[in-house]
């Protein structure tokens, strides 16, 4: 790939030998744990091959679409709504932040007990070898965690397009009047950017597009509550990570092409894994590209991961968007409502995620639920204790898991990890 791309990453500013070694690490992470694995569907295929363009042909796509007047939004968090970027014909990506890069440069700016996720941000940017975050148009920030709020500051001073959208803590009158407020702000700032004024043809076309992607990804989820199970949990993790960055509606097919084949497997009683293969539902702070160390983990110590309680997964895309407005208007306080509902640890007082994990414990089958913190973000790892207390009440197994990018810690994981299963068995 490349020779292939060379002269469009270098005219995207990457630094190319750090971008190299990126790829190299990628890659390889990728074949050892992606393409090791048994019995894929054959529609995986698809994703293996969007994973191998990942900095590619997808970024070809993004570069082209520039050329033809398109915008591109980069993201950073799933309250940005995607709506009202393809509303002014713009395409918005999510910034992965799932590996660490450029660590020493990064503490310049952040100090150490910093969440990974957030040091990965700055170490893309700093490392120069993120081709999303440079193809963009505009960044956006926004304030959720007080980490973020703080990073947006020095990050702000990296980049000239990046731009902070607030967000409410509380689920209050006050905080969903916030939220529209925000949204409107941003769907100025959108359609500055674009030139494109929304109307409610187009915010309707846009909400039914994103809905049909999220539709998607519930048929996915819901083939993933089948015993015994049809598909892992690597790979459902894997459609949940593309469906940030591919082409909405090339990625709606693809998904429900593989929907189709695990149907198939369903009626043919094939089995992926042993039978009584115990089933682990993970919980927590996002896994973004290609953070793939504890499902890894897991999957190989003998269970299998029957769904993700994440952003990316189905807290992400768990609500559709209400499309029967006749106004923009209406379709805004639709798009409002459908995001005030994401139940980000951010909120407080949140009961909608306890009960929101038991629920999809019961819904997938689960046998036990391990909770995923990183290191460093107060909201995940301070709200994994009710979790655990909720879960505990109800008699559902829960093991507190906080770790981070580096993987200096795996055997320690497994070990843990290993000794969770065997109690579930
Ligand atoms: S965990 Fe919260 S802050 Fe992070 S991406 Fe999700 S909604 Fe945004
Ligand atoms: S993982 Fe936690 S600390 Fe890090 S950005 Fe997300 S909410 Fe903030």
């Amino acid at each position: 790939m490349s020779s292939e791309y060379e002269s469009m990453w270098r005219g995207l500013g990457l630094n190319l030998e750090a971008h190299d070694a990126l790829l190299g690490v990628l890659g390889k992470g990728y074949t050892d744990i992606y393409l090791a694995q048994k019995d894929r569907p054959e529609g995986m295929g698809y994703f293996d091959f969007v994973m191998s363009e990942v900095h590619g042909l997808r970024i070809k796509e993004l570069v082209d679409e520039k050329e033809q007047g398109r915008k591109i939004i980069g993201s950073y968090c799933v309250f940005v709504p995607e709506e009202i970027a393809l509303a002014t014909n713009a395409t918005l990506v999510g910034l992965c932040s799932g590996a660490d890069f450029a660590l020493e440069e990064v503490e310049k700016y952040l100090p150490r007990n910093t969440c990974a996720l957030i040091k990965s941000a700055f170490g893309f940017k700093l490392g120069q070898v993120c081709p999303y975050l440079e193809t963009a148009d505009m960044v956006v920030g926004e304030n959720t965690c007080d980490g973020k709020k703080k990073a947006y500051e020095s990050l702000g001073t990296l980049m000239d397009n990046l731009y902070v959208m607030d967000l409410p803590q509380m689920k209050s009158g006050q905080g969903r009047d916030l939220l529209r407020s925000e949204y409107d702000r941003f769907k100025l700032a959108v359609e500055a950017l674009t030139g494109v004024v929304i109307t409610p043809e187009s915010l309707k076309q846009a909400i039914g597009i994103v809905n049909a992607k999220r539709s998607a990804l519930h048929r996915l989820a819901k083939l993933r509550s089948a015993d015994p199970v049809v598909i892992s949990g690597l790979d459902g993790l894997l459609a949940n990570q593309v469906s940030f960055y591919d082409n909405p509606k090339r990625f709606t097919e693809s998904v429900h092409k593989i929907c189709d084949e695990l149907e198939k497997r369903i009626q043919t009683d094939q089995k992926i894994f042993p039978v009584k293969t115990p089933r682990i539902l993970i919980s927590g702070c996002p896994m973004a590209v290609p953070n793939w160390k504890l499902p890894w983990i897991i999957e190989t110590s003998g269970a299998v991961i029957v769904g993700e309680e994440s952003c990316v997964g189905e807290r992400g895309y768990r609500n559709l968007t209400r499309d029967t407005g006749t106004t923009v208007d209406e379709l805004m306080d639709a798009i409002t409502d459908r995001y005030f509902d994401v139940d980000c640890a951010i909120f407080t007082p949140n009961q909608d995620r306890l009960d929101h994990i038991q629920e999809m414990t019961k819904a997938y089958q689960a046998d036990g639920v391990i909770h995923y913190g990183l290191q460093f973000c107060q909201p995940y790892t301070m709200e994994a204790i009710c979790v655990e207390n909720a879960l505990e009440k109800k008699d559902i197994p829960c093991l507190r898991i906080e770790t981070d990018y580096g993987m200096e810690d795996v055997g320690q994981l497994k070990t843990r990890i290993e000794a969770f299963i065997e109690q579930l068995k």
